[in-house]
């Protein structure tokens, strides 16, 4: 049972892994779990920064992505991992020769403690607001989940909350800092507020479509149900949407907020190790998606009576 069990918390607070189903398929879906030391040291694991392509770069631990995307006239951070990582993002930055200060918007993937933990504290250190959708303004303000995230339990770690400037972004819409031009696109149901990031990065003439994915996997507190809960009616609707969306968008580059759901590092030593190569690759978002409804499938089959 403890190899079970503990493949089940790693399933669990990862967000990522395909959802471990206690017993037979008959049995109630497990329950999300608090993570454990050695998860949290798995995720802080440092890492050095580099490039993905362009002016897009990876600035996060090893274990939780942060991408920072940079132009002349101000940069873009996409999430801060852990509470205890915000230090590791700011000196990434900083070892990349970049500054702190030059990073003008924070986003968000989603309002968990594994991505939303250091947001607090980056926006001291930069001075930065933070885009995120409506649903997540609440959870960065007071730290503290709402019932409409299916995780939302004592068990839970809350997100240090933030005492700058949040501005609320909407599905589709166009954020621009310097000659960056992002756009936010709904993909909820993992959380309320779930978001995913789209750009262009360029080198020379050759630009590839980068996409910062969210979480897709549906993973609950006990008792939560994804067709047709009380607290969160469209969790089920909202997961479909975000796979039709990342099935729909044009999607070169993909990263997602935990780097090994889609083998990110495997990926960059095979670039690394072929001359001229990029991260390119076609269908990623599709075959992310295909991950998402398979987890959600057997989710669905669990809750069943
Ligand atoms: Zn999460």
């Amino acid at each position: 049972m403890q190899t079970a069990a503990k493949t089940l918390l790693h399933a669990t607070v990862a967000c990522v892994a395909t959802l471990v189903l206690a017993g037979s398929a008959s049995a109630a879906p497990a329950p999300a779990q608090p993570p454990t030391a050695a998860d949290i040291a798995a995720w802080s694991v440092p890492q050095k920064p580099f490039k993905l392509y362009g002016n897009s770069w990876y600035v996060g631990t090893h274990g939780l992505s942060s991408i920072l995307i940079t132009s002349d006239y101000g940069h873009v951070l996409i999430d801060g991992g852990l509470p205890e990582s915000a230090q590791q993002i700011a000196a990434n930055i900083t070892a990349l020769g970049f500054k702190l200060t030059d990073v003008k918007a924070l986003l968000n993937s989603h309002a968990h403690f594994d991505h939303a933990g250091g947001l607090a504290q980056l926006q001291q250190l930069t001075g930065a607001p933070i885009y995120v959708r409506r649903p997540s303004e609440a959870v960065l303000r007071t730290g503290k989940s709402g019932r409409d995230d299916p995780q939302a339990s004592a068990a839970l770690p809350p997100v240090p909350p933030a005492k700058g400037q949040i501005w609320i972004v909407s599905d589709q819409q166009l954020l621009g800092v310097g000659s960056i031009r992002l756009q936010a696109l709904a993909t909820a149901g993992h959380t309320p507020g779930g978001t995913s990031w789209t750009w262009e990065s360029c080198e020379a003439s050759a630009c590839l479509k980068m996409v910062y994915a969210d979480s897709l996997t549906p993973l609950a507190r006990a008792g939560f149900r994804y067709t047709g809960d009380k607290d969160y009616p469209s969790a089920k609707a909202d997961l479909e949407q975000a796979f039709a969306t990342l099935e729909a968008v044009s999607c070169d580059v993909l990263i997602t907020p935990h780097p090994e759901a889609m083998q990110l590092f495997e990926r960059i030593a095979a670039r690394d190790a072929a001359p001229g190569a990029t991260l390119k690759q076609d269908g990623a978002c599709k075959t992310y998606a295909a991950k998402g409804r398979a987890a959600l499938a057997a989710r669905l089959a669990a809750e069943a009576p």
